[in-house]
């Protein structure tokens, strides 16, 4: 048997979005396994980060498994934090499966990689103006079109927890 190639890309992913979607589907095309590490996987309930580990997951199987790609094809990692940048490319690799080459865009995450000697592919960002991460959460909290960025089982997932609720209550003033 021939061994497997795998890619790994990292993100908050809060939420998965279009833009998550492409290079995903730019990363199969280039490899037989993906690994979504789900960034910062200990946040939840904050104006930035507002979705849990567990929620994340839910949204980033269902977009993929019901999107035509293969429940074989992909595995999903959550991955905490450590306090120390120097110590984060061992917790990625103690967490997720053995791969090939991370696929990132973000400075620091290419940085660790490469003095680790590994392979760091920069996937082109797919229309980055409005599939951002920062764009849906801003569109959320200002009724804006939100649901246009994200696959609908994404939607689903937000609508299942209540998710836009959360963001505007997290974003009142104590009185
Ligand atoms: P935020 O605005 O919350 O930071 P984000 O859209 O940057 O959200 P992340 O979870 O930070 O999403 O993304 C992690 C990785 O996903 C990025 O480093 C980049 O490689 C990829 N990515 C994000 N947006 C796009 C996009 N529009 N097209 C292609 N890749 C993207
Ligand atoms: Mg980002």
């Amino acid at each position: 048997m021939v061994d497997k190639v795998r890619g790994l890309l990292v993100g908050r992913l809060q939420p998965i979005h279009d833009g998550h979607m492409d290079v995903i589907s730019r990363i199969l095309a280039e490899v037989d396994e993906v690994i979504i590490g789900i960034g910062s996987a200990q946040l939840s309930h904050t104006l930035k980060d507002p979705f849990t580990a567990g929620e994340r997951t839910m949204m980033i199987n269902k977009a993929l498994s019901e999107n035509g790609i293969h429940p074989s094809r992909y595995y999903i990692t959550p991955i905490q934090d450590v306090a120390r940048n120097s110590l984060w490319v061992a917790q990625v690799k103690m967490l997720t499966p053995p791969f090939e080459i991370i696929y990132s865009g973000n400075p620091l995450v290419q940085r660790l990689f490469i003095e680790a000697g590994h392979k760091v592919s920069t996937p082109p960002l797919f229309n980055r103006e409005v599939y951002s991460g920062t764009e849906v959460r801003r569109r959320m909290l200002e009724d804006g079109d939100w649901k246009s960025l994200l696959p609908p089982q994404v939607v689903d997932v937000i609508e299942e927890i209540d998710g836009i609720n959360r963001i505007k209550h997290l974003s009142q003033k104590e009185m």
